[in-house]
């Protein structure tokens, strides 16, 4: 036989679980982890989005530097070239002055491409930015409608609580300590009947005879190999 006190705790925290596990299915309890996890999606996507416009600025300052070193290089070298008279030295001085002007509408090139992503980048963070309070409104609606909910059974949270620990003064060390394991482990109920002298009253299975006795000799309960419940006889 168990302590009854120990056996009315066990039934309070099967209560309590009882009203977790209803809480957990709330409607608006699941809503709210959804709205939060699109939130945070969006959150993320912008911070994603503004490290890279970081990234876009350096490289447009980067490439508006090049195209002014190149533009006073072309200057240069085109003032050089009215000066020249001599034809292999005027060839030279083209040819020279090609290749910065390649070099020139490559970084334009680059140029244009930067500043196309960054429009991009202002198009899509604008429209995750227009998400935004949707979800935070909704959030804040579900998380409202599951705090009432939470409230509602409040109540009665706190009286069985305030039950078991009136209960707990009359409960054994030893056994409650037993208890408190086996429950920390998510296992419930922990003390199970033993049924029909041979049968775990928690899982059902059939134990043999001798077995049961030799377990129970001496002591007021044996655990169940099977699903790890302490059973107890009647
Ligand atoms: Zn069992």
């Amino acid at each position: 036989m168990i302590q009854k006190e120990m056996l009315t705790y066990q039934q309070l925290d099967g209560e309590l679980n009882r009203i977790e596990r209803d809480l957990r299915k709330n409607e608006n309890f699941i809503k709210r982890r959804q709205y939060k996890a699109a939130m945070q999606e969006c959150e993320e996507t912008l911070a994603r989005l503004e490290a890279r416009a970081v990234e876009l600025k350096t490289q447009l300052a980067a490439a508006q530097q090049a195209v002014q070193r190149i533009s006073e290089v072309i200057d240069e070298h085109t003032r050089e070239v009215g000066t020249l008279e001599d034809e292999d030295e005027l060839n030279y001085m083209n040819k020279k002055l090609n290749e910065q002007l390649a070099e020139l509408a490559n970084v334009e090139k680059d140029v244009k491409r930067i500043l196309h992503e960054g429009e991009e980048i202002a198009k899509t963070f604008d429209e995750v930015s227009a998400k935004l309070p949707r979800l935070v409104s909704g959030y804040r609606k579900c998380d409202e409608e599951f705090n009432r909910a939470a409230a509602e059974v409040k109540p009665r949270v706190n009286e069985i609580r305030a039950q078991q620990a009136e209960l707990r003064k009359s409960i054994d060390d030893n056994l409650f300590n037993v208890y408190k394991k086996v429950a920390d482990g998510g296992v419930y109920p922990v003390f199970v009947p033993l049924e029909d002298g041979t049968r775990c009253g928690g899982c059902r299975m059939e134990m043999p005879k001798a077995a049961v006795d030799a377990q129970f000799a001496g002591k007021p309960y044996m655990r169940c190999e099977h699903c790890g419940r302490i059973i107890f006889k009647q």
